[in-house]
């Protein structure tokens, strides 16, 4: 971890009081924020620091509100990110290495990448949220993580103001996990992240959704801009939109299991999708363990778990966060009761 000097005068911010979060959570829940202030730059966070008022306040970091569940106002000083650009910071024989700033769209970056020629991030095209979010919970889809495609970070420290470089092995990635909802979590701000794109490109075309588009369409040997048409293409066929349907992705991770505990799984429901993991341990799909408990369809109050997808809950029109958080303690009891296996929320419950 490398420390830059921290200097920055306190003045120039872009602050607004008592702002609506509506608008800025993918699920459209009510809230609202006492202090928010856009961050355009690593110096308004400086700013922010050195502020006799902003400085000594909680901090709540707001990238674009896609894996959140607002229960009630924030009465943290919320900093919004918006910290854009997007380069080619470096072209080696082995990777290119592509740098963008934590509030640039995170399929906007992917977009960038396959039309500037920079293969390897088309597999996670279209997951909502800003690039700075992207290491916070690993992101993933379709057969790649982040921590796949990650050279380093910069975050700046919210008690010294000072910036610091993060490697892979510093993020401590794991399974939708990070440094970031642990040690660092509200006490460090993503800015930068810098992705390495390895040379010569191979596509990863294992999941079955996409070995099902090659078989379709005949295309054994998909460039780039192929597979991020077939990932766009499956994911607006089961997933909601957010801009249409408020909801936050899959609301639960994927339950990791003993060997033993999956078999007994399989011997009370012999048709539990599952897979098993290079450790020895298996993964359970927590949809099929949702959907196979009778909650598809079905509501508590105005939150719903969506029709095509038992992974996610849906607002169905004016819901409040305090009924999405009774929904997804309903389904975890039912699951339990069930098969034994406790469900881990996978958004921010604030
Ligand atoms: C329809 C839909 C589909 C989705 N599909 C996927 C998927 O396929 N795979 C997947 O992994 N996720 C998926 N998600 C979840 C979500 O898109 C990701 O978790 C995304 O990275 C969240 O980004 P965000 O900017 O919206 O973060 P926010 O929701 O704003 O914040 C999430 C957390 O990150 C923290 N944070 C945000 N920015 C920073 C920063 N710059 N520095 C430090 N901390 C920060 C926040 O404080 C908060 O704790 C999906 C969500 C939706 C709505």
């Amino acid at each position: 971890m490398s420390a830059l000097p921290a200097a920055a005068p306190p003045s120039d911010l872009h602050i607004e009081r008592g702002a609506s979060l509506r608008a800025f959570n993918t699920f459209g829940l009510p809230s609202n924020a006492h202090t928010l202030v856009r961050v355009r730059s690593a110096a308004d966070l400086r700013r922010v620091v050195n502020d006799p008022e902003l400085g000594r306040a909680r901090k709540f970091v707001l990238g674009g509100g896609s894996n959140l569940v607002l229960t009630r106002d924030v009465d943290a000083c919320v900093l919004k990110m918006e910290i854009t650009g997007i380069r080619l910071l470096e072209t080696r024989d082995d990777a290119w290495i592509i740098e963008a700033g934590a509030g640039v769209g995170w399929h906007e970056l992917v977009s960038w990448c396959v039309d500037h020629g920079l293969p390897g991030l088309e597999n996670m095209a279209l997951i909502p949220g800003t690039v700075g979010a992207a290491p916070v919970q690993n992101i993933g889809a379709y057969g790649i993580e982040l921590k796949d495609r990650f050279d380093s970070l910069d975050a700046i420290d919210l008690i010294t103001g000072r910036t610091v470089t993060l490697d892979a092995a510093q993020c401590r990635f794991a399974y939708r996990d990070s440094v970031f909802k642990h040690e660092l979590a509200g006490k460090s701000v993503i800015t930068n992240v810098r992705l390495r794109l390895p040379r010569p490109w191979v596509p990863v075309l294992g999941y079955l959704e996409l070995e099902r588009k090659v078989a379709e369409t005949g295309i054994s040997a998909p460039d780039a801009r192929q597979i991020f048409d077939w990932i766009c293409a499956i994911r607006r066929a089961k997933l909601p939109d957010p801009a249409v349907v408020g909801n936050a992705g899959s609301f639960f991770k994927n339950p990791v299991v003993t060997p033993e505990q999956c078999r007994d799984i399989i011997g009370r429901d012999p048709h539990v999708v599952h897979y098993p993991l290079d450790d020895g341990s298996f993964k359970l799909a927590a949809g099929w363990l949702i959907d196979a408990c009778g909650w598809k369809g079905k509501s508590i109050g105005r939150a719903g778990v969506y029709e095509k997808q038992a992974l996610v809950l849906v607002n169905r029109g004016g819901a409040s966060g305090a009924e999405v958080v009774t929904l997804a303690r309903a389904i975890q009891e039912s699951v339990y009761g069930r098969f034994g296996i406790r469900l881990e929320p996978e958004p921010v419950v604030w």
